[in-house]
């Protein structure tokens, strides 16, 4: 195979697309756009169509803008428009500047309809919004022509301004475009482009009480900002035909083309807006950053980098089949973003004391250790050994089963970067909790000494108790599980009463201490953890577990 067709087949169909219009001539540049309504925070769905767009934009040294869609004052709030700025930046989106406000284009959106309406192609309607959907028709009757159809175009140019200028009630009157009542594509059928509401809008106050509708508004934002290629979301495809209208229509030079993706969706977590806003303001998650959704805010809270999300969003690609993604997959991308690049901390989280009864009282070894056995460059540090230690209580078994090679009585471990210690005894409380656990070590055994006398089968961590850093440790499930059924009967959504475990009781080694909020490590054996952005200080270390280390997810073929 040439390397020609190589690459070409290895392109995703958008790109093919873009090749053939740059080919063609019908475009000279590329130019995208990222257009979200700030009617709530992102989430991994759009963090997908932000870095596809903007991928795009860079792949062709096109442009990119950033465009809030705030055509509908009645659904959004101020408040998104920030946090949504944030997210795009921080997944490393970058727009320069060029940030728009379609509300900043309502001037020449009134225009554009004036035009259409100049050209016989839109009309005031008196119909009722009932009325309207009555005349419609169906998927499988034709629409019905609305009586006030043949107004004529002085009749409708002075009743538009009218609406303009509030002369009429919400509802009253709308503005339709004049297409085609039977047609087999009901978006074809008279569309509204203009609807009269007198809501104060957040950028332009009451200038307007007119506002235009999203299959209007939308192709004429691009128009407006040179946009190419219009990339959205499949819902959107049985809109194409009246996108196509509406810029032909206008005359636009060099109209706009609008492709749909399928939105990516992800098993065991709630996308979509609705969901989302439905579990902050019912208070089950604590507000849009809770590290168990999955909003941009969230995931990065949780500790997911933006590398990470790149990654994923890469391995899904593009296509138009609509199909879901293993959240696995969002897990082994920060696995293998995290894994060479952080320094691996000791951390227990589940203590039980471990008591070196011939390890002199007052000693301590500061231990040499690799930041990370598998990335020299990570350098090294020191670690406390000493007399009391604190283990995992896992790590130890009264009576092991088979294979079981970590401690039990009698048994000799590794203490990972100590030494090998022998478990001679231990105490229980009066409910048959274990308290503590004796043993001794073997000072020959000490780790980078050169030890080659016996083999042990387990190795296990530990922290110095007298050194270590008590901690808050917070791990995490999935909210919801799709084997189980993601929505109940009634439609609520079914959830994991366990998707959040907090241990208030955890010890980290002392090195911890130079983290700040928002650094990522390994706590060996347990997983990858970042420290809390928001609760996270030197005096009450709260640490996010991002995700554990292990996995039986393997990357799909192709
Ligand atoms: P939601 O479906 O979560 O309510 P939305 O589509 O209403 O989101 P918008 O702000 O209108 O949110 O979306 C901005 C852009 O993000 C649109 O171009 C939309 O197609 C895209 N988008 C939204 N959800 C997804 C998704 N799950 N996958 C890919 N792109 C998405
Ligand atoms: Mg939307």
């Amino acid at each position: 195979m040439s390397e020609e067709l190589e690459t070409k087949e290895s392109k995703n169909f958008i790109e093919q697309i873009i090749d053939e219009d740059l080919e063609s001539g019908r475009f000279d540049h590329v130019q995208t756009r990222f257009p979200p309504e700030p009617n709530g925070c992102l989430h991994i769905g759009h963090a997908k169509s932000v870095l596809l767009n903007y991928g795009l934009a860079n792949e062709y040294e096109g442009k990119f803008n950033l465009r809030f869609d705030d055509t509908n004052p009645t659904k959004e709030d101020e408040e998104f428009v920030e946090s949504i700025k944030n997210d795009v930046k921080w997944l490393g989106a970058n727009w320069e500047d060029r940030l728009f406000f379609a509300s900043n284009y309502f001037d020449q959106m009134y225009e554009a309809a004036v035009k259409l309406i100049k050209k016989g192609k839109a009309y005031v309607d008196d119909l009722s919004a009932d009325e309207i959907r009555e005349y419609r028709g169906t998927l499988t009757e034709p629409g019905k022509n609305s009586p006030y159809r043949d107004r004529s175009i002085e009749e409708n140019l002075e009743l538009f301004e009218g609406m303009k200028n509030g002369e009429y009630e919400d509802g009253e009157k709308v503005l339709r475009a004049k297409i085609d009542m039977s047609s087999s594509n009901i978006n074809m059928r008279d569309p509204i482009i203009y609807r009269v509401a007198h809501v104060t809008h957040h950028n332009t106050g009451d200038k307007w009480c007119i506002y235009p509708m999203y299959d209007f508004a939308h192709p004429v934002e691009d128009a407006i900002e040179g946009i190419t290629h219009s990339v959205c979301t499949l819902e959107f495809e049985d809109h194409r035909p009246l996108y196509d209208w509406v810029v032909n229509e206008l005359e636009y030079e060099m109209p706009p083309k609008q492709i749909e993706f399928s939105k990516l969706y992800l098993t065991n977590v709630v996308t979509g807006k609705r969901y989302i806003k439905q579990l902050v303001e019912d208070g089950v998650v604590d507000g849009w950053d809770d590290p168990r959704l999955v909003t941009i805010s969230a995931l990065r809270r949780r500790g997911y980098t933006p590398e990470s999300i790149r990654m994923f969003v890469e391995l899904c690609g593009v296509s138009k089949s609509q199909s879901s993604v293993d959240y696995a997959m969002l897990e082994y991308c920060i696995r293998e973003d995290l894994n060479l690049s952080r320094p691996r901390f000791m951390a227990v989280l589940d203590p039980v004391k471990l008591i070196i009864d011939n390890y002199p009282e007052d000693q301590v070894e500061w231990m040499d250790v690799p930041n990370n056995v598998k990335n020299e460059e990570l350098g090294s540090r020191k670690i406390p050994f000493c007399k009391e230690l604190y283990i995992e209580r896992t790590d130890f078994m009264e009576e092991p089963p088979k294979k079981y090679f970590r401690l039990y009585p009698g048994n000799e471990v590794r203490l990972m970067n100590g030494y090998f210690v022998t478990c001679t005894d231990f105490k229980k409380d009066a409910d048959g909790n274990v308290t503590e656990i004796h043993c001794t070590y073997d000072p020959e055994t000490r780790s980078g000494s050169g030890f080659t006398g016996r083999k042990v089968k387990g190795t296990i961590h530990w922290v110095s108790a007298r050194h270590a850093i008590k901690s808050e440790v917070r791990l995490y499930e999935n909210l919801v599980d799709e084997e189980k059924g993601k929505l109940n009967e009634d439609g609520t959504l079914n959830l994991n009463p366990n998707s959040l475990q907090v241990l208030e009781n955890c010890y980290v080694e002392p090195n911890i201490s130079e983290v700040k909020p928002e650094d990522k490590f390994q706590f060996m054996r347990n997983g990858y953890f970042v420290a809390d952005m928001k609760e996270y200080t030197p005096e009450h270390p709260v640490f996010n577990r991002i995700v554990s280390l292990k996995s039986s997810f393997k990357l799909p073929k192709n």
